[in-house]
């Protein structure tokens, strides 16, 4: 019996092979008809007997093309004809593909398999691809996503590639950035004033070469520059980082492949997936065996990924098994996209420049992830992941959410997706602002999207918070404000499409409260427009403001001497006697300069300190994480703490914390212990407090967010305990926990506020 159906794909469905899939299945099937794109997706006429048809459809929607996302399959009967064949259309010109473009993805099996092969046309080419893999976003600056709209406009295919090109059974039929050794991009060898030294083939032997004497290397990627150097070289990875001005935070490392991966590190099946994924993120991975002492140093992980692009498969080698793979700026500007301009940024750092002749139009950044509770979580969502949307439960008013001020993300909202834009980092960098408006600009173009409404973080120093209120005074655009630790809230429910009210445990750093002062250790009960600041650690000055941050001993002093007054000075570390304690005793005295803080991150910097933990720090969060690696797991009881109503709202007080750390520490306890017993504090004061809030509200939902949960310990213990309590847990995986998710936070309020046709969000 025949039978024809009228199906509509949407989704990722354009630029990722779509068309030549289901031409070959078509024909495998036996089924006559055509497939076309449009600006809804793909839309499909099949026709064939009825077991074949219910096949096709199957795996259209079960196992489409490696790029692909199918959100949805829409299929109707219509009348059979009597149309033979099946065809390919190909898509009306001037258009609006209004779908949606593809995240750059790691080189497929199939292209690495010829890149190894020496009798394929494309052997050793560095820049095979397919419509399964390759470069998309990095590439493109307009829509629709055709050749002429990409970075590969002014290379001319030759008649080979064409040939593949216009074949809709060649696996590069509509293969954008289709290329070979003939016709497309070279590499090319620089020194660190430009010269060119290689070129091509010549230039990879080059770099292997100088890898492996040891030299630093400035390689140009899928989404910008790496620092590279052999990681087994110990000197090397010493001259990087002094270079880099990079003293101590993790440096990534990029490994031959998944059994290389294997002999450093300990993977579980689902490292193994991610690691192995086309996204090919960096995974935090637990160590095996030290590569060298000085890439992640006293971290009991390490950050690995795999080659992901044709060239970096070419720099390994037997003897040059894994790379330093770091990202190629300096300090804490964002990453270098352009070759001229990497060579003067970067010539301080770098002796050697591999770069090649396709220009990366959008910088997108490695994206980082770790494996917590058998659940991958992406910590940095670039690379990848973007532009793939997250997706809101109805359709929403075109929004432009401009996230905080460190690790910033923008984020777009169109129909039912939230689109966050790739990393983009502190933006008190001027080029990293810079950055911000070309990623605002860009997205919006590709999108095709004209915000109706901002949506902005509270603190009035942001410069995104800035940008938002200038902005909506120039385009006469609303614009709406939405307190820090509500946003990761909001973000949390968001990627879970969560409606009801929630219990949320928001352990950050730093965010701007309703009340003026600096809030981050916090409980809040509510939804997108309701929120109840149920409860929050106590209020205690952080002398000297943001120099806190970086000084965790000053945050040490705090805590002493909110607890024991004028009797701190007894207790003050050993380490801290060449620290100008006095004086900030005084400050703390008369109340100089000692912003109030209800931070979870600062307490964490403050006990460690206490502890005799770092008194400086050299990255973000760096105390923390040390805190966290020195944990010695022991029968020793968990720090003290108490939870107290005091107007209407619980408070954890700070002073039994300080003062059973104290003692313990006098029994002898070392910074290893004070720590475990402190995670433990932590792990039975946020089910405490969760559980009186069920009890005051009803409420079994939590929800974790905020820049804290990454600290894998108290992630994983937490969640696992608060789930034995029979709460239902609710945490980020696809979106980051710390600030690169706020900005879809703050698109969902808006979103929820628009709804509910009211002014602002209730904070309580
Ligand atoms: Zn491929
Ligand atoms: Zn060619
Ligand atoms: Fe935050």
């Amino acid at each position: 019996m025949e039978k024809r159906l009228k199906i509509q794909v949407s989704g990722i469905v354009q630029g990722v092979g779509f068309r030549p899939f289901v031409y070959n299945l078509a024909k495998e099937k036996n089924l006559s008809g055509f497939v076309g794109n449009d600006s809804n997706g793909v839309f499909i006429e099949a026709q064939g007997n009825e077991s074949d048809i219910g096949e096709f459809l199957d795996v259209l929607e079960n196992s489409p093309p490696p790029l692909s996302q199918v959100d949805s399959v829409f299929a109707e009967e219509i009348k059979v004809t009597t149309h033979n064949g099946f065809d390919i259309r190909e898509s009306q010109n001037g258009q609006a593909m209004a779908t949606l473009i593809s995240p750059d993805m790691a080189v497929c099996d199939d292209c690495a398999g010829e890149l190894k092969d020496s009798i394929d046309r494309r052997y050793l080419y560095p820049f095979i691809n397919c419509t399964n893999c390759g470069p998309r976003y990095s590439i493109i600056f307009d829509i629709p996503y055709d050749r002429p709209n990409t970075s590969m406009d002014k290379f001319q295919m030759c008649p080979d590639c064409m040939k593949e090109y216009t074949d809709p059974a060649n696996r590069r039929f509509h293969a954008q950035p289709n290329a070979c050794e003939t016709c497309g991009p070279w590499v090319e060898m620089r020194d660190n004033t430009g010269n060119k030294l290689q070129e091509k083939e010549y230039a990879v032997v080059f770099a292997n070469q100088s890898l492996k004497r040891g030299a630093i290397l400035a390689v140009k990627g899928l989404g910008g520059f790496h620092l590279a150097c052999d990681a087994h070289n110990k000197q090397a990875v010493a001259e990087l980082r002094k270079r880099k001005n990079r003293e101590e935070k993790p440096l990534a490392v990029m490994v031959k492949d998944l059994e290389t991966a294997q002999q450093y590190a300990r993977l579980n099946d689902h490292d193994i997936a991610l690691l192995s994924s086309q996204q090919a993120p960096i995974v935090l991975v637990k160590k095996r065996k030290e590569l060298s002492p000085n890439i992640a140093p006293g971290n009991p992980r390490i950050g690995l990924m795999l080659p992901y692009t044709p060239l970096h498969h070419l720099l390994f080698s037997s003897a040059l098994d894994a790379l330093v793979m770091t990202s190629g700026n300096f300090s804490e500007e964002p990453i270098c996209i352009d070759n001229e301009d990497a060579i003067q940024r970067l010539g301080g750092i770098a002796e050697y420049f591999l770069v090649h002749n396709r220009d990366i139009l959008q910088r997108v950044d490695d994206s980082v992830t770790i494996v917590l509770n058998d659940t991958p979580r992406l910590i940095r969502r670039s690379r990848g992941y973007v532009p793939r949307p997250v997706k809101l439960l109805r359709d929403s008013a075109h929004i432009l959410a401009v996230g905080a001020e460190l690790k910033n993300t923008l984020c777009y909202t169109k129909d039912d997706k939230a689109f966050i834009s790739q990393h983009i980092g502190d933006l008190s960098n001027t080029r990293a602002m810079d950055f911000f408006h070309h990623t605002r600009e860009h997205l919006k173009t590709i999108l095709e999207i004209q915000p109706d409404v901002l949506a902005y973080d509270l603190h009035p120093g942001y410069l995104a918070t800035k940008w938002a209120l200038e902005e909506s005074e120039r385009a006469g655009l609303p614009a709406i404000g939405i307190q820090h630790h509500h946003s990761h809230l909001a973000s949390v429910m968001a990627e879970h499409q969560i409606q009801e009210p929630v219990i949320g445990l928001i352990m950050d750093g730093t965010g701007y409260g309703t009340d003026g002062k600096i809030w981050g250790g916090e409980v809040l009960v509510g939804d997108y427009t309701n929120i109840d600041r149920f409860a929050h650690f106590e209020y205690v000055p952080e002398p000297g403001g943001d120099k806190a941050i970086r000084e965790p001993w000053r945050m040490g002093l705090s805590y002493l001497y909110h607890t024991f007054g004028d009797q701190a000075e007894q207790y003050i570390s050993e380490v801290w006697k060449e620290l100008p304690t006095d004086q900030i005793f005084q400050m703390l005295e008369k109340g100089i300069n000692s912003p109030e803080t209800s931070s979870c991150g600062r307490l964490f910097d403050g006990i460690s300190a206490i502890a005799g933990g770092s008194t400086h720090i050299s990255y973000e969060g760096q105390s923390a994480i040390e805190f966290e690696h020195h944990m010695r797991q022991s029968d020793l009881p968990s720090l003290e703490y108490a939870i107290e109503k005091i107007g209407g709202r619980y408070e954890f007080k700070i002073p039994p914390i300080v003062k059973s750390a104290i003692a313990s520490l006098e029994k002898g306890a070392t910074l290893g212990d004070v720590s475990y017993q402190f995670h433990e504090m932590l792990v039975e004061l946020f089910t405490e407090v969760a559980s009186i809030a069920r009890e005051e509200t009803g409420i079994k939902k939590v929800a974790l967010s905020g820049g804290v949960f990454q600290n894998a310990y108290l992630f994983e213990r937490l969640e696992r305990r608060l789930e034995s309590r029979g709460f239902d847990v609710i945490t980020h995986s696809d979106v980051p926990t710390n600030d690169g998710g706020i900005s879809l936070g703050q698109a969902a309020v808006a979103q929820a506020i628009l709804n509910a046709n009211v002014s602002g969000v209730n904070y309580q």
